[in-house]
């Protein structure tokens, strides 16, 4: 391993190893190489460019699509004492001149340019003209014309190789797929790179999926008051309604809740926004608008209130939790109404029979995931061809693992109710003949005297409505194209009406005796040691109002599981405090006594 870089992430970053692949990759650019990285969100992808461009001579300029993004980084570097600027449309146009007289003046290690400004000529020429560490290209599935971030741009970055030959240059992306990563080789001419790919197992976040027998909200409150009391998190719903009412509910329940939508002027948005990034424990109520870009440290939570439409788009929304690497939530909700909207919402979509059957496909794998009984974690990797080979330990089923249960009769009551009524009506109405009830409708439709009339009484209507769910999820009745939400039989149904086969179901709990999954961690409060918790809480006062005196968000100042390592080792002097992960000489200089003074302050008072 290259000394320097060593050198540079402990002394700068404070941090005391690299993590698998950084220092190859490191040492893949030092040694003048390309390279191309696919690690998850949270994996570690910065360092892999910023530390080869700090020990190359030159100044490393690194293409990122978002503003948001860019401006994040350059603080966290600045705080770190690295020389780091950005040049995007959010500056005047003395502020640009500035930063291209610090770069011309080769004053600057790292600077980050959005891409269209990268590609004018004048910048070209001005980039002809300096030393060049690196090029490093970040979110590189930009490039991909197939990805829902495509941004055209990226795709005329392949001239950097021809302008500026023998520089390294490095593309990277969370995204995991094949097609994304083939696509990111030849755009940008990468065939000579060296390819990292590191699991995208995401081994802090907890997954849990459950299934809702009605009063969604109240348990999301319940699920943020006794397992994420004070943290910030995401909640997703699927339209801009359902977030307004949501966050306005529970902002009237005491808590810190904001929406976030395609509707709400954009100043609105950018407020909220940055509310979510400065404030701690602020929930953004959101709609999948909210997100990409968004790299705030300590999201503690994702919740869903709806299904998301693909496996691949709950790793990514999911995935914007616990990016610190700190136990955190994946925490979703989802019943027989999410499956019928988003089953009738794909059939009557414009787009053509091929594209149909691919997000058909799509959903079915997501249905699938919800559905299971065995070990998420090992499914989601398998979905992304990769293989994990225990239970995880770490997910609902694993922690309280499901019952299961012969539904064959009650599927054939329940499948034969739909054939016999003629395939015509919906949920509501199956179950109510199942029931036997006495009701003007059915008997209007002689639905009385038929033979499944009042063959369910045995079971509830939530259990009813969680078999059909199950049904439906599996494919083994479709909904009606017309959109009134009428079931027919599928042909995958036909073994088991005819009892050739049988059908094993999830056990629905009971909404009122859920087995509650112990918390991931706790909450924003981490310790139980009622010392711990007062020094924590002092310790992140400070951090919030030196955060607040300069205007960055509190995780730049320092992330949470440096606080909390603190909090455990609770050091005395300097020197204690340099060896706490995190802390690197600026922030030593910058913060150390004032830290160690409130360690003090607090443990001597107790
Ligand atoms: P990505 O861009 O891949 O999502 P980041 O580069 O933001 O991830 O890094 C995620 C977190 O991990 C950051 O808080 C970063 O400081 C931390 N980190 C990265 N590398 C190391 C390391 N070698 N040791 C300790 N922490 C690290
Ligand atoms: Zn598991």
């Amino acid at each position: 391993m290259n000394p320097q870089a060593l050198q540079i992430l402990r002394s700068t970053f404070g941090y005391e190893q690299f993590r698998a692949p950084q220092a190859e990759v490191i040492d893949t650019l030092l040694h003048g190489q390309d390279a191309l990285v696919l690690m998850p969100t949270g994996g570690g992808k910065s360092l892999c460019y910023q530390i080869p461009a700090m020990a190359r001579a030159g100044t490393g300029i690194v293409v990122s699509p978002l503003i948001a993004l860019m401006q994040d980084q350059v603080v966290a570097l600045k705080q770190a004492g690295v020389s780091a600027a950005f040049l995007n449309s959010s500056l005047s146009l003395s502020e640009a001149r500035d930063v291209e007289q610090q770069l011309i003046q080769g004053k600057l290690d790292l600077l980050y340019v959005a891409p269209e400004r990268l590609l004018m000529e004048r910048m070209l020429d001005l980039l002809g003209r300096i030393e060049i560490a690196l090029f490093a290209i970040d979110e590189a599935h930009c490039v991909s014309q197939w990805g829902h971030d495509f941004r055209p741009e990226y795709i005329q970055l392949s001239i950097l190789q021809a302008r500026f030959p023998g520089v390294p240059r490095i593309a990277l992306t969370a995204t995991a797929d094949e097609p994304t990563r083939r696509e990111i080789i030849t755009r940008l001419g990468l065939q000579q790179a060296r390819v990292f790919i590191s699991s995208f197992d995401r081994p802090n976040i907890r997954y849990r999926i459950a299934q809702n027998p009605g009063g969604a909200r109240e348990q999301l409150l319940r699920f943020i008051r006794e397992e994420h009391a004070g943290d910030a998190g995401i909640v997703y719903c699927l339209s801009r309604k359902r977030v307004d009412e949501v966050a306005a509910w529970l902002a009237a329940q005491g808590l810190s809740a904001l929406p976030y939508h395609a509707g709400l002027d954009n100043h609105v948005r950018a407020k909220h926004q940055a509310r979510f990034l400065n404030e701690e424990g602020v929930i953004m109520v959101a709609t999948i608008a909210f997100g990409m870009g968004i790299d705030k440290p300590n999201v503690r939570f994702v919740a869903h209130l709806s299904l998301p439409k693909s496996v691949e788009a709950y790793y990514q929304e999911t995935g914007r939790a616990g990016r610190d690497g700190l136990p955190s939530d994946a925490w979703m909700i989802y019943g027989l109404q999410d499956v019928i909207t988003l089953r009738q919402m794909l059939e009557s979509s414009e787009s053509d029979d091929a594209h149909k059957r691919v997000e058909r496909h799509k959903l079915d794998a997501m249905l699938g995931l919800c559905e299971l009984t065995t070990c998420r974690r090992q499914a989601l990797l398998a979905y992304f061809s990769e293989t994990l080979e225990q239970p995880c330990g770490n997910c609902d089923t694993c922690l309280s693992p499901p019952e299961t249960w012969d539904a064959s009769l009650p599927a054939q009551k329940a499948l034969s109710c739909v054939h016999r009524t003629g395939q015509r009506f919906g949920v509501n109405y199956l179950i109510d003949v199942l029931l036997g009830k006495d009701d003007e409708r059915i008997q209007r439709f002689g639905h009385d005297a038929i033979s499944t009339f009042g063959i369910g009484r045995d079971l509830s209507t939530p259990e009813w409505r969680g078999i059909y769910r199950q049904l439906i999820a599996r494919g083994l009745l479709t909904i009606d194209l017309e959109g009134h939400g009428a079931l027919r039989l599928s042909d995958a149904c036909r073994p088991i009406l005819r009892g050739e086969e049988s059908l094993w179901l999830r056990r629905e709990l009971k909404p009122s005796r859920s087995k509650k999954t112990k918390s991931a961690r706790g909450s924003a409060s981490p310790f139980t040691d009622e010392r711990d918790q007062h020094l924590w809480e002092a310790l992140r006062t400070l951090r919030r109002q030196l955060a607040e005196k300069q205007s960055v968000p509190p995780y730049v100042v320092f992330h949470d599981a440096t606080l909390a390592e603190m909090v455990a080792v609770r050091p005395q002097t300097l020197g204690e405090f340099a060896h706490i992960s995190g802390v690197g000489e600026r922030k030593l200089a910058a913060y150390g006594e004032a830290f160690l003074a409130v360690i003090r302050e607090v443990l001597g008072a107790l």
